[in-house]
Formats: C-alpha cells, structure tokens, sequence
C-alpha cells in the first residue's frame, strides 16, 4: 500500500488528479450517487458519473463515500500556553486524520485569544502547520473575564467568524445582551458555553441517580437550561446570531426547539460523547468520563439524538479538550474536564447515529459538514467546481478498534479506547492538498512516477 508521504509527493507533483468511482454526499447540492471528481491544480474541475479523461494520478475510491470536508466548529487546541496537552500543529493534524478540514478553535487558551494580535499569532501558526484550516473563535469579553467587550470590528478584520468566551459562560446578562448587540454590528455568530455558574459549582458529574449512588457531587441539567432560556431570551431581545454549545440536556434541546418554533435567529450542537455515553460511565471513577457540560442521563442521550433528528440541533461539534496524562490522572474531583474527540467523532457518528439509530449517510454528512459550514459562514460547504477541493473520504462500514496511542493528538484522555467503531476516515483534502490518507489506491501515470522518481 502507498505510505501517506508517498501519496502527498505524487498529489503535491499531478497537475491532473482523477478521484475514481466514489459515492458522493453533497446535501447542499442535492448529490447521492457515484461520481467522479476531476482535480486540476487542487481545483475541481469536473463531476460526472464518469469521467474518461486521464490524469497524472488516478485515486480509486470505489466503495468508499466522498463529502464535503467535514468541519467542527468547537475544539480546543491549547495554544498558546498549554502546549504539553496540544498544539496547532498536533491539533490540526488530529483534524485531517479524523476527516475534517476545516476547525474552529476556542479562545480559553492562556493567554486567551482576545485581541487581532493573539488571533494573527493563531492563523500564522496554523498556515505553518497546515493540515487543517484553523480559524480562531475570540473571546467576546477581555480576558474572558465577562466584563468589558472585546475589539470586534477589529477581530472581524483580522479573519474572525465567532465570538465566544468558552470554557465558561458570560456571567452577566446585561454584558451577553452587549455582545450579542455589539456582534450584530460585525456579523459575527455568538457561541454560547450555556451553563449557569451558580448552580454547577463544585459538581463533577451529572446531578441524578448516579450521582447519588455513587456519593459525588452533581450537576443539575438546570445549570445548562437556566443559561439556554436566558440567552434565548436575549437573542430574541437583540436580534444576535446566537449558536449554543455543546447542549447536552433533553431540557435544553426542549427549549432550542421552542425558540426555533418562535423565529429566533439559534443553532445549535452537541457532540460525540453525549450520543454515545451517559452518567453511568462516572461509576468507574475514572476521571477520562469528566467533562463539562457532564455526561448525562440515558433520558437526556435520546432526547438529544431526537434533537438531531428533527433538526432541532444543527450539528456535530467534537468539544476537542486535549489534557496531559499528568493532569487527567488524578481523582476525579482534581481533573480537569475535559475529552479528546477529533480522530473519533466521525467513527463515533457513524456507529451511533446511521448504524445504531437508522440515521442516513445524507444526515451525517449534513451535520458533520454542511450545517457546520453554513453556521460559522465557511465558504463552500458543498463540493463545488472550480473551488479548492475540500473533501471527506470514509468507509461507513469499515470496523476499527480505538486505539489512542496511534492518534495524531498530543493528548490521549479519549473515552472510546478499545471501542469497536464502524465508520472510518480514509482520505482528506484540504483546500487541494492531500493532508490524509490511509488504505486508499494511489495510481500515478508513468509520467508522474519518472517526474518524481
Ligand atoms: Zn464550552
């Protein structure tokens, strides 16, 4: 089989590449069958059903779906400042191995991306490090700090889509209601980390059953719906683009699903962990099931895939919160929360929700590229000619056990190890560079084989 460099020298030297007899997803352009897409210069230059032409390299793709770069838009890549956990480079290089092209990261870094020249530091890195489009989400208040806003139009500027002050909510209603005011002004869509302060401090865990048999402190689904029906109310007040985070709560989607039905201008996510694991997993004790919002009730887990389903929450977002071994191994009550999920959200999606729930090939794609594109305004969230290729090449069916150790992220706090997952990422093209292959045929012209001999 072709090693990864080799297929990256013979994609990088092909002025032609033919992408042969793959099934393509398009959602947004209403595409469900085989086709083939011809490259020029990483450029799409033809879809048909099938094209004759030669190319320097011809990939064969039969059996496999292609998409549209898949795209997450909440991860945490901890630089600057936590670096030993991950980095732009190990993050964006995690992105391309699990499918994904384009990522979105969160401003709770140290210091916290909160000014054009922290988001600059951030777009540099990532051009240098290049396996995945990196597009920082700045914090909407200095510092995070959830008092004074933060340069705006100035962020807008420098390339920024979204504000948010993830890793905590911004406390003060009248300070939410300014920035949802003030990034109107800029176009900018305002993530909401939805909890409130006041009643989840010092829970580790969901507040139910499990909690109380296992004697540790809870948090209540009211810390996260309280904060959802406040911020709806202020985005209807305003007017703002407001997209909520990682909802992990039946009373929460309850609510999205409510405002939507009103008109107000929200969307929402939830991610990987919350389809596929629940409280229950706390009575291990062991700290990798910690995270915030926690894992939560089995009711909670069905009223999310319901959510999904009927398209009260948009998309998929990994949440992607690399910590070091140093720090994950601690008892539970010291660890931080936290999971890592960009190399297995697409395995996670495609055994939950199409071979577990029923949902098609059509609705992944939709919420693990589409949606998430027409969210943040990444432009084109289809596969479109005469663009740079962005696209997501998997085998649904394929079996593969979990295995951290071989993850291309710096961090292993992972779930899922030793999960047996059908759904797996093949092939990612991003902006028409090769940036990950595995497993996929390679066959180059003789032209190309003497041009890079
Ligand atoms: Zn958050």
């Amino acid at each position: 089989m072709t090693s990864f460099a080799e297929a990256q020298r013979w994609w990088g030297a092909a002025e032609t590449i033919l992408l042969r007899g793959g099934h393509l997803i398009d959602p947004a352009a209403g595409i469900d069958e085989p086709q083939d897409i011809f490259l020029r210069r990483g450029h799409i230059e033809a879809i048909a059903g099938r094209i004759g032409r030669d190319a320097d390299l011809r990939v064969e793709l039969e059996g496999l779906c292609i998409a549209p770069g898949f795209g997450d838009i909440h991860v945490h890549l901890r630089e600057p400042g936590g670096e030993d956990a991950e980095t732009i480079e190990s993050g964006s290089a995690a992105a391309a191995r699990g499918g994904f092209t384009r990522i979105a990261c969160m401003p709770n870094t140290e210091p916290p991306i909160d000014t054009r020249g922290l988001v600059e530091f951030v777009l540099r890195r990532a051009q240098s490090a290049g396996a995945a489009e990196v597009f920082p989400v700045a914090a909407s208040t200095k510092r995070r700090a959830g008092d004074e806003l933060t340069e705006m139009q100035e962020l807008r500027e420098a390339g920024v889509l979204a504000v948010s002050d993830d890793g905590s909510p911004v406390r003060d209603a009248r300070v939410m209601r300014r920035v949802l005011e003030y990034a109107l002004t800029w176009d900018l869509l305002v993530i909401s980390h939805a909890e409130e302060p006041s009643l989840s401090a010092g829970g580790v865990m969901h507040e139910g059953y499990w909690s109380t048999v296992l004697g540790l402190e809870g948090i209540p689904a009211a810390a996260e719906s309280v904060a959802i029906a406040r911020d709806l109310r202020l985005a209807e007040l305003t007017g703002g683009r407001l997209h909520i985070a990682h909802v992990s709560t039946h009373e929460g989607v309850e609510l999205i699903r409510g405002a939507k039905e009103r008109g107000v201008a929200v969307t929402a996510e939830t991610a990987p962990h919350y389809l596929a694991l629940t409280d229950e997993s706390l009575r291990t004790f062991d700290s990798v099931y910690r995270v915030n919002p926690p894992l939560r009730s089995a009711a909670d887990r069905e009223a999310l895939i319901a959510g999904l389903r009927d398209g009260t929450l948009d998309c998929i977002a990994s949440d992607h919160a690399p910590h070091t071994d140093v720090a994950k191994d601690q008892e539970l009550e010291a660890a931080p929360p936290g999971m890592i999920g960009m190399e297995t959200t697409l395995g996670v999606v495609c055994e939950i929700l199409h071979h577990r729930e029923g949902f098609s090939l059509r609705d992944l794609v939709r919420l693990c590229a589409t949606r998430p594109a027409e969210i943040i305004g990444w432009d084109p969230g289809r596969v479109r000619m005469g663009g740079a290729a962005h696209l997501t090449v998997f085998a649904p069916d394929q079996e593969w056990e979990v295995d951290p150790s071989a993850f291309a992220s710096r961090a292993r706090n992972c779930p899922f190890r030793t999960w047996r997952l059908r759904g797996r990422s093949r092939l990612t093209v991003c902006g028409g560079r090769l940036t990950h292959q595995e497993d996929v045929e390679f066959c180059p012209s003789e032209r190309l084989l003497t041009q890079t001999a």
